[in-house]
């Protein structure tokens, strides 16, 4: 299990509306930060490779759904519809192994840190 509770936030300013959000240390090296609401009016204008060297402050709810309908659907495409039935059938200790085997170890760290109960997102 990963332990979250040592790592260190900081505070950024939103690429595009300079409002104060805030960034995990790992992500501090992104081209760009974005708040929620810039990244929900910027989605749809921006490439797959754009979003992906953006940070996005994202509320916890919104990303666990986003995670599950989007994120691996985007990055993992085959591996989602090979294991969509089955994720939903899966503890959160089977998806992390299931994930990590298919090199989704940075999704899984962000959804772990999400849910603590990854049973409501999956319902
Ligand atoms: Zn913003």
């Amino acid at each position: 299990m990963i332990d979250y509770s040592d790592k260190k936030i900081h505070e950024v300013e939103c690429s595009f509306c300079n409002e104060k959000i805030t960034c995990p240390e790992d992500m501090l090296d992104s081209d760009k930060h974005a708040c929620y609401s810039c990244f929900n009016e910027l989605k749809d204008k921006l490439s797959e490779d754009e979003k992906s060297k953006i940070h996005v402050d994202m509320p916890m709810s919104d990303m666990a759904d986003m995670l599950l309908d989007t994120m691996i659907e985007i990055a993992y495409p085959e591996f989602w519809k090979e294991n969509k039935s089955k994720i939903i059938q899966m503890s959160k200790k089977e998806i992390a192994e299931e994930m990590f085997a298919a090199g989704a170890s940075a999704v899984v760290e962000m959804m772990m840190h999400a849910h603590e109960n990854p049973e409501d997102v999956f319902s």
